[in-house]
């Protein structure tokens, strides 16, 4: 239960402000009353009240005047004055509500008229603090709005919107499309009451409240979806197809990225909704103003993001093959070096040379000496496990790498790779080229290897052997 409503009485007569006090404590409110005007603001700033009974005329100060002041005066601009005076009631009221006053009260006054307009004053003034509040809540929404997106994915922001917005304007209907001007279809992004939906087609022909705000940039607000012309010849179709009006009232608002008009802020309210109304629509526009900034950086980071990693694709692999280029390679066997150094695990460096590649070009031609390139390589990651690092080290060399794998484990592996590239058929369908590879490995730890050269070093090494002992053979 909240406090009485409390009400300050300014006024110099006596018996009379006596009487005043007595019948509102009597109906439940709490009364200070002062002896004329002096110290109205002194009492004001002392304490907060709901109401104000103020009496026109008194000796020391005036009524109006201090009726004037109080409402240039911005922290008691909203509370509600009752004036009281013995004036023509003609003459006060004119010119006490044309300086803001709430309402007018001559005396003397009937009681059972001053509590009606009492009660009728403290409800305005109640309404229209709440009305303040929430204009301030909505103010700090689109504050937060502002910082919760900035650093978030354009598909994060359309759903922290919609939820928002709705929660905020009461609506159980809040939805972003994302279309074009002219264009007869859309994709909802986002939509309060299907959380799941990221992206939806819909015929926007069925909806010309979108296309006109899309098609006009003007916002629309449909206060009544039963009457409103807008919606005239959509309204027959949903008739026809036996279909109850889909909601009561509609704000739809365009939002441009990077002035591109780029989609709509598409909200209904449904029976058991409040309907939407001016206020919701300039809510509603304001978090557009807001959410655009947060949207276009999001999208910006976004795109920045695909560069920086289209860039860094670009410079770590090989162009024919896919793999990791030997620049890459020289990266991440230092990682992988000391990573196992520093955990005492095991690494393992396959270097590996196609047989006679010379003689395959000479015989099938250039291309296809590219295309068993990039079939070995294919095969060589289909083979790899998830750690695994595979890297084009020269014209017809790879090496991958195996963290973690000890020389029994690797064996195993280069037995598996020298079967499945002498069964595969290399080069173009129909015209199968045999080929076979060379295989040398190095495992660390050992005590040959010192750093990620004499690893590589020392899998060259066996590479050479397995070489120079007759090819399609591993040597470690
Ligand atoms: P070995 O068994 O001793 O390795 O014999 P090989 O013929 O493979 O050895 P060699 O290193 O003498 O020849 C490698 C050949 O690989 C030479 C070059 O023409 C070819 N080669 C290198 N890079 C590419 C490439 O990108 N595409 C094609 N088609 N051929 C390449
Ligand atoms: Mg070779
Ligand atoms: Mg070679």
């Amino acid at each position: 239960m909240s406090a009485a409503p409390k009400i300050l009485v300014a006024d110099d007569d006596q018996a009379l402000s006596r009487t005043l006090s007595w019948i509102l404590r009597e109906n439940g409110y709490d009364v200070v009353a002062i002896p004329g005007g002096e110290h109205l603001f002194e009492h004001l700033s002392a304490d907060r009240f709901d109401l104000l009974l103020l009496d026109i005329m008194m000796p020391k100060v005036d009524g109006l005047q201090l009726l004037q002041r109080l409402k240039s005066d911005e922290r008691y601009r909203d509370l509600p004055v009752l004036m009281i005076s013995s004036m023509p009631p003609e003459e006060a009221t004119v010119r006490s509500l044309g300086l803001g006053a709430a309402d007018f009260i001559p005396k003397p006054f009937r009681v059972r008229e001053l509590l009606a307009r009492v009660k009728a004053q403290l409800r305005v003034g109640r309404e229209l603090g709440e009305a303040r509040d929430e204009a301030r809540t909505r103010g700090e929404l689109v504050d937060i709005l502002q910082e919760v997106t900035a650093s978030l994915k354009p598909d994060e922001i359309y759903q922290i919107l919609v939820r928002r917005v709705a929660e905020a304007l009461r609506v159980s209907r809040c939805s972003i499309v994302l279309a074009r001007p002219g264009e007869e279809s859309g994709t909802v992004v986002a939509s309060y009451d299907n959380p799941a939906i990221r992206s939806l087609g819909v015929d926007l022909r069925r909806y010309p409240e979108i296309r006109h705000a899309m098609d006009t940039g003007e916002p629309v607000l449909i206060k009544d979806v039963a009457t409103d012309p807008l919606l005239n010849d959509i309204r027959g179709d949903w008739q026809s197809e036996g279909r109850d009006f889909p909601c009561r009232s509609a704000i739809v608002v365009r939002f441009s990225l990077r002035d591109q008009p780029a989609g709509v802020f598409f909200l209904r309210a449904t029976g058991d909704d409040l309907p939407l109304d001016i206020g919701d629509l300039q809510f509603v526009e304001q978090v557009v103003t807001s959410a655009v900034a947060a949207l276009e950086k999001a999208y910006d980071m976004e795109s920045a993001m695909t560069g920086q990693e289209k860039l860094r694709h670009l410079a770590e692999t090989d162009p024919l093959t896919n793999t990791f280029n030997r620049r890459a390679l020289t990266e991440k066997l230092e990682q992988e070096m000391d990573r196992a150094a520093r955990y005492a695990t095991l690494l393992t460096c396959m270097m590996l040379d196609i047989d006679n590649f010379k003689q395959i070009n000479d015989t099938h031609g250039h291309l296809v000496g590219d295309l068993i390139l990039k079939q070995l390589a294919q095969l060589l990651k289909r083979e790899q496990r998830s750690p695994d690092i595979v890297a084009r080290y020269g014209g017809e060399e790879f090496v991958v790498l195996l963290p973690e794998t000890n020389s029994t484990e690797s064996r195993n592996f280069a037995e598996r790779v020298l079967k499945r590239v002498a069964a595969y058929d290399f080069g173009e369908p129909g015209r199968p080229v045999h080929v076979t590879i060379s295989i040398g490995l190095a495992s660390f730890p050992d005590e040959r290897i010192t750093d990620s050269r004499s690893l590589l070093e020392l899998a060259d090494n066996h590479l050479y052997r397995a070489k120079s002992e007759g090819r399609n053979r591993y040597r470690d």
